[in-house]
């Protein structure tokens, strides 16, 4: 079984975001960039996968500015076996990533395709739903556990209500959540081993994509700032707040 993992280069989740002072962006120089996390869960699933003799080959996808590769350097030091980096600069909207990831997926022929169920910058939660309508294939989103068994999936999924267990055949498209595993440190050792594994380069034309953006962002606003909270010495005085305050009861 050969599985295709897409990994996005975004903020680090760690990192204060500040809205440029023109309003036509958030600040991203000198800012650290990370793996989406989500991103991070994907690659640990394909290679606990891989450890247990169910794969043979995972491949790490990054679609992205040049830096981006670091990406794709950090998926193979924890496990993947080979990467590819399709170089597009600028915003990639997600109706692009998906198109980028069918091209590649009519090249690589992977059983599974395994992302994050959503990116931490733009919060679409979009891209493994359109890429599995691309594909016609079927999808698991939410993913917080998956088992193979006879070449299906049984996945745990969390919806409003709770978990759902459900099946899906491969080739599938599956999204993960944070909860799926605990993605390990990649070793000093296995960071110098990735820096030998090979990653193919290409442009979003080489593919015969057009990427241009479609949506236009007007503009970025910081949200209103809080105010501050007091406290009540009784809950006679919250109730008595509540009220005639705030006037919620
Ligand atoms: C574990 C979990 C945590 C979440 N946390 C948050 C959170 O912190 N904040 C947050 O904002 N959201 C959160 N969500 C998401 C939220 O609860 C809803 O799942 C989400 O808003 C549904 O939108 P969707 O885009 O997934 O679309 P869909 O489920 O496709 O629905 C989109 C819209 O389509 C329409 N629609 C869908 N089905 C029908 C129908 N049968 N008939 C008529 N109209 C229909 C409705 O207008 C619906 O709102 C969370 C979800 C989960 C599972």
């Amino acid at each position: 079984m050969k599985i295709l993992v897409a990994v996005k280069r975004v903020i680090d989740y760690n990192v204060q975001i500040r809205v440029k002072e023109d309003g036509t962006g958030i600040v991203t120089d000198n800012v650290k960039m990370s793996t989406n996390p989500p991103d991070d869960n994907a690659i640990e699933e394909a290679v606990k996968i891989k450890e247990a003799g169910k794969a043979t080959e995972i491949v790490a996808v990054t679609i992205g500015e040049e830096k981006a590769q670091e990406t794709v350097r950090k998926a193979l030091a924890v496990g993947a076996d080979r990467g590819i980096h399709v170089k597009v600069d600028g915003v990639v909207e997600p109706l692009a990533v998906a198109k980028i990831l069918q091209k590649i997926v009519d090249k690589e022929k992977p059983d599974l395709v395994f992302m994050g169920k959503q990116a931490i910058d733009d919060d679409c939660n979009q891209t493994g739903q359109m890429l599995s309508a691309l594909l016609n294939w079927p999808q698991a989103t939410f993913a917080s556990k998956i088992d193979i068994k006879d070449n299906k999936l049984e996945i745990i999924r969390e919806i409003d209500e709770g978990l759902e267990t459900i099946k899906v055949n491969v080739p599938a498209v599956v999204t993960c959540d944070l909860r799926l595993n605990e993605p390990r440190y990649a070793s000093l050792p296995n960071i110098m081993k990735a820096k030998k594994k090979p990653i193919d380069q290409m442009t979003a034309a080489d593919l015969g994509v057009d990427a241009t953006p479609r949506v236009q962002q007007i503009k970025v606003e910081e949200p209103p700032k809080r105010k501050a909270g007091i406290k009540v010495s009784s809950v006679a005085e919250l109730v008595q707040k509540l009220k005639n305050e705030a006037k919620v009861i």
